[in-house]
Order: C-alpha cells, then structure tokens, then sequence
C-alpha cells in the first residue's frame, strides 16, 4: 500500500500532520518521534501527537538529517515536552552548533511558511524557527533498547546529505529512510534525492534493500507498505540511475554549462508537474547541487 494522507499506519506507527511534511510517531512506553517537519507547524504536530498520546509524553526525537524541513518544530517541542532527548548523528549536531547554519535553517522556514499558506495547510504558526541543545549523539549500527522488546538502530545512509541517519525498528520492520530513498511525487514521478553523493546513495539504497523493510517511511508525501515497500526501493535505484544518464547527457551535450543543464533537467522533470510540487527555488537549489555532484563525478581522475 502507498499512504498519502496522515494517521495510523500500523499498531502503534503513524504519520502525524501533513504527509508532505511528516513526523513520524513510533508509541509505545517510550514514545519517539522521528524528524520535525516545519516550525510553522509545530501547534498542528503538537495536536496531532497529544490526540495519541494523551497525557503521556514522547521520549525521544531523531533526526534523519539536519535539513530546515525535517528539523522546524524541535524547540516548539521541546518546550512542549521539555523531557524530550533530542538525538542525531555526530555530523548533524555539529551542523546544528553553527550560528550560520541555524540562520538559514530559520529563514527557510520562515519562507516555507509562505508556501504553507500557498498550499491551503492550517493552523500555522508565525513563531520563528527556535535553536535547542541536542542530547543524544547516534552511533551508526549501535542498537538501543526503547522498551522491553522494542529495538531501535540508526544506520549510516550518506548520499542525500553526509549527516544522514536511517532508523531501523526491527521487530516491527519499520524503516525510517527519509530522503535516502527517493520521493514519491503526486504525478507517480520519483524524484531521486541524492545532493552530495551519488555512490554513496546508491550503497545506502542497496543497504535499505537488504534489511527488506515492511514499511518504508520516505522524506515527504507517502509511506510504503508490504510490496509496495520494495518495489519503491527498486524504483528509487532505477531513478537514481536514470538521472544519471539524463544529467551526464546534458552535461555532455552542454559542454559542462552549469544553468543550461539546470534548465534542461528542471524542463523534462518538474515544469509539467502538476502542483503541489516542491516549491521552484528549492527545486532548483537541489537540481544544481545535483547537476554538480554529476559533474564532479564525470571529471574524477580515473586511478
Ligand atoms: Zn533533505
């Protein structure tokens, strides 16, 4: 099954607010809460949470990577719940101590509000993006006890960024890659999301097809279940590789023209996509850093 729309997707798993910009909320006697969308919606996920959790409070809250878009509402929720332990990957935290970094973080979710408002999504908050402390460091493949019989391991999965961190909950078979899979668009088009590293993506990919995951929590819009779980797998490989002899073309054909291939990459994949779409400026943003990664790839020495 592909799941679009926010709620529960199996005993104890849901997507809470908008499936674009999910938190994903493991229940349990230690609720954890992966990833925290946009700071302009941190009432809609802190309502969403409470209407599951009752009184109780979430534990924890990891992070996938330290993109404005998966990391918005943490200080909105840690004065929500300020027992909450905050955890990431070394990387991510240390992104996450540079002031220069946190001022970008706060301006594009002050401008993803603005998109929010585009896109119809209510209640939202004029609250500026809050700075928080981070408490928990994650060890690539060290698996942590949540409760009794309830696991949780974060696995090493660069390529979309180099701070990336997948988590595994094996006893239940849920994989929280986030965009080390590719995304699931509303036109059926995946849209490959490596930025840094294209190799590496695809060795996160086949390490996320190894672990055969019963359901497969993407970045933004969609959740994969049962067959539907691997065959996204399968397609994001496909995509990944597709982009790369579209790009390597381009580049080609445009003797290494960074805005040339940009353009022809942006008119064969996202003009005709109808909307809501990822918004153009940060479409393009990623497209170049792509075209890039391509490019630097095409013009590696060969040892
Ligand atoms: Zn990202």
């Amino acid at each position: 099954m592909i799941i679009t729309k926010s709620g529960k997707i199996t005993d104890g798993f849901y997507i809470v607010g908008p499936a674009a910009v999910p938190v994903y909320l493991l229940d349990g006697p230690a609720p954890v809460l992966f990833d925290a969308g946009f700071t302009a919606l941190g009432p809609l996920y802190e309502a969403g949470i409470r209407e599951i959790l009752g009184d109780r409070s979430p534990e924890y809250l990891f992070f996938t990577h330290s993109h404005f878009d998966h990391i918005g509402a943490a200080g909105y929720f840690k004065q929500a719940w300020p027992g909450l332990k905050i955890g990431c990957s070394r990387r991510c935290r240390e992104i996450l101590s540079k002031e220069s970094a946190l001022r970008l973080i706060r301006e594009l979710n002050r401008e993803g509000a603005g998109n929010l408002i585009k896109m119809g999504v209510r209640p939202l908050s004029e609250a500026p993006f809050e700075p928080f402390d981070t408490d928990i460091v994650i060890q690539p493949g060290k698996m942590m006890e949540l409760s009794p019989g309830l696991t949780l391991t974060g696995l090493d999965t660069p390529g979309h960024t180099r701070d990336f961190i997948s988590y595994w909950i094996p006893e239940k078979r849920i994989l929280i890659a986030s965009e080390a899979v590719a995304c699931y668009q509303n036109n059926g088009y995946i849209q490959t999301e490596f930025l840094v590293d294209f190799d590496a993506c695809l060795d996160s990919l086949m390490k996320i097809k190894n672990l055969d995951p019963a359901v497969l929590c993407a970045g933004h819009n969609a959740v994969f279940t049962g067959e539907d779980a691997g065959r996204h797998i399968r397609a994001s490989v496909g995509a990944a590789n597709r982009y790369l002899a579209m790009t390597e073309g381009f580049l080609k054909k445009e003797k290494g023209d960074m805005d040339r291939t940009v353009s022809s990459v942006k008119a064969l994949e996202w003009d005709d996509r109808p909307w809501p779409k990822q918004p153009e400026s940060a479409y393009l943003l990623n497209t170049r850093q792509r075209v890039k990664t391509i490019w630097a790839r095409m013009n590696q020495p060969v040892l």
